[in-house]
């Protein structure tokens, strides 16, 4: 049984702190949101006066907050808090120059430090099979592995500091672009008096598959368990994937790479969003392709 502080209770954070209890470890949770507490505490966490209280004594520190600017913060607070050789791990999704600069702030105190943000969602987060990717040396992502297994399924170790971040930017960004394309095919097709289930039998087994259409196709029908079928609830959130995709063009510029249709999918998404469609789930965004026809 480890003994675990968890900073940051929402939608992710409340759920992945609840199975860490389920799981049975010590878990002292904070918030600064009354109701998150009051979750976490029926959840069967101890609730701390704050970030620093919660820390004292911890082996384990995660954190899952909104961006990076958030993740500082905590961390320049709890860390001078934590027990000598005790691990910080940082759960949520931010662009990479805050992860390392969290790093840097784990190391000059002596602290080992892993970013591992997530995929999965909230049903990810609340059913323990998230996938966790990991940046960090070896030592800390083998002191977190035994950690994050009770919240997730599966973790990559992706490389040193950030890495986590770096590939969880990458991953979304293909989804995104992938989304959208699929998204296309499907309105050529209604244009073309092709039917919906015709495209997914052929695309599914031919080389236009992929996850954005075989798991979570954009229309209701062909995969019953995609939110094309429950009114494109989430899910995931058109909002947190232009998050994703603003973190990823941050990247790109930052480290001088090409991302053409990143951008253009950026632009899509932040146009969906400004049209009051950020709580849509994202395979929403055929709605919005349809929507550009004629224009
Ligand atoms: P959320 O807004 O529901 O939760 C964030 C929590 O952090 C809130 O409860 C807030 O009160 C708390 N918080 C903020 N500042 C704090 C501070 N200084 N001290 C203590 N608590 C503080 O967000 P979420 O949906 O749980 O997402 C968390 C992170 O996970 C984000 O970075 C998000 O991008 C990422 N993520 C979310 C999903 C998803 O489907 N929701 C999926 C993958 C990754």
């Amino acid at each position: 049984m480890a003994n675990i502080a968890f900073i940051g209770l929402g939608n992710m954070g409340g759920p992945m702190a609840a199975n860490l209890v389920k799981a049975g470890h010590k878990v002292t949770a904070f918030d600064l949101v009354e109701a998150s507490k009051n979750q976490a505490r029926s959840d069967g966490a101890a609730i701390a006066d704050s970030a620093a209280a919660a820390v004292k004594g911890a082996d384990t520190v995660i954190t899952m907050l909104p961006a990076g600017k958030h993740v500082i913060s905590v961390w320049t607070d709890v860390i001078p808090s934590m027990a000598r050789g005790a691990l910080i791990i940082d759960c949520s999704t931010i662009d990479v120059e805050s992860a390392k600069a969290a790093h840097a702030l784990a190391a000059k105190h002596g602290m080992a430090s892993v970013d591992a943000p997530v995929s999965g969602g909230t049903g990810g987060a609340k059913g323990a099979t998230l996938t966790f990717m990991c940046g960090g040396d070896d030592k800390a992502f083998a002191a977190a592995k035994p950690v994050l297994e009770n919240m997730g399924k599966k973790l990559v170790h992706c490389g040193a500091a950030g890495a986590g971040q770096a590939a969880k930017i990458c991953n979304n960004m293909i989804l995104a672009i992938s989304m959208i394309g699929v998204g296309e095919a499907f309105s050529l097709a209604e244009k073309l008096g092709l039917s919906h289930q015709a495209l997914f039998d052929v695309a599914s087994t031919s080389s236009g598959q992929c996850w954005a259409l075989t798991s979570y196709c954009p229309v209701p029908g062909p995969v019953p368990t995609s939110p094309a079928n429950n009114g494109y609830k989430p899910g995931f959130a058109s909002a947190l994937m232009v998050k994703d995709l603003t973190l990823a063009q941050d990247a790109a510029k930052a480290a001088g790479a090409a991302t053409p249709l990143g951008k253009h999918a950026q632009e899509i998404y932040k146009a969906f969003d400004a049209a009051g469609n950020g709580g849509v789930d994202f395979s929403g965004i055929i709605q919005h392709v349809r929507s550009l026809a004629g224009k």
